[in-house]
């Protein structure tokens, strides 16, 4: 293997211990602990260890989180009204509503209504707009932490051929702005790309974030490249990204391995997101 491995697990925690010192000076200056409110509705058992994994991880660097868990039956309207009230809560600085939500809700409706200031997961079309905008607002985690690692390593995106595998709002369509807020040159490829691996093997820089298993192979890797895989495909063999591993790693210089590579960042950079929330609010507020 001639590529070397991103130790995802490795940032993150650095991430995390940077907040935990900036959580500490926060509570100095201001006088209150930064909290965010996590929301799940229903009973679905992936986003009980998703939440349990971030109040463990807000708990770690010293902030505070609250946990609302409402039953499956309720309405948009009900959870609409527990969306604005935790926006008028002058202690709570994030607001995270674990999606799915059921089929009786509409998620774009409810993640529309969250306080822009307060939106940790950077999904509102506020904060969207911002980013498209190049204007500094919440940006979402996954694609925060694709940039975190980026940084960490040292790669230089000015006038790099980037290439994005992907185009949600979740994740594509975030990580593309950002990358050309760097001055990369960004290309976007989908599921109607015409010649994907062609396309990705001008990429400098590889971001995969798809949800098909091992989808891009060494044929689509430009030999020198760095490969960042945000995919996330469940197997019987275990957890697996959409780029074959060990075949690009035969060809890249750097690649992220599933797990360990993007995973830990989003939890670090909610941290960072609930951080910035609460020194907004504390600013907003003199
Ligand atoms: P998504 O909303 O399902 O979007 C997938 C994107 O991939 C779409 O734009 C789709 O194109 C494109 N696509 C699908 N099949 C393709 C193909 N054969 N060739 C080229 N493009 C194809 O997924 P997402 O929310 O962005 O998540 C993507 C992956 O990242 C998933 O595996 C997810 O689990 C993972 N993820 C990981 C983290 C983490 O913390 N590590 C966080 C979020 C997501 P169209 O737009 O044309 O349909």
């Amino acid at each position: 293997m001639a590529a070397r491995v991103i130790d995802g697990k490795a940032v993150a925690a650095s991430v995390r211990e940077r907040v935990r010192g900036e959580v500490a000076a926060y509570l100095d200056e201001v006088g209150r602990t930064p909290t965010l409110a996590t929301v799940i509705v229903g009973e679905d058992p992936a986003s009980e260890v998703y939440i349990r994994g971030k109040h463990r991880a807000c708990e770690e660097v010293g902030m505070r989180s609250v946990h609302h868990g409402l039953p499956g039956s309720t309405t948009e309207e009900e959870l609409l009204d527990l969306v604005a009230s935790l926006g008028r809560d002058v202690d709570v600085d994030g607001i995270l509503i674990q999606l799915p939500v059921p089929e009786q809700i509409d998620p774009d409706a409810v993640v529309a209504a969250i306080d822009p200031a307060k939106d940790v997961d950077g999904l509102t079309p506020v904060n969207a707009g911002l980013l498209a905008h190049g204007v500094p607002g919440m940006v979402p985690c996954t694609p925060a932490g694709v940039m975190e690692l980026l940084h960490h390593e040292g790669v230089e995106l000015e006038g790099a051929e980037a290439v994005v595998v992907g185009r949600s709002k979740l994740v594509g369509v975030p990580v593309a702005r950002l990358l050309l807020a760097a001055n990369a040159t960004v290309t976007t490829c989908h599921s109607r790309t015409r010649d994907l691996a062609a396309t990705c093997r001008r990429a400098d820089v590889l971001i995969a974030a798809v949800g098909v298993p091992r989808l891009l192979g060494s044929e689509a890797i430009k030999p020198g490249a760095v490969v960042i895989d945000v995919g996330v495909n469940r197997l019987e063999e275990g957890l697996v990204g959409d780029v074959d591993f060990a075949a690009a790693a035969e060809v890249a210089a750097a690649i992220t391995p599933v797990p360990g590579g993007v995973g830990p960042m989003t939890i670090a950079m909610l941290l960072v997101n609930t951080l910035q929330a609460a020194r907004g609010r504390a600013l907003s507020a003199v």
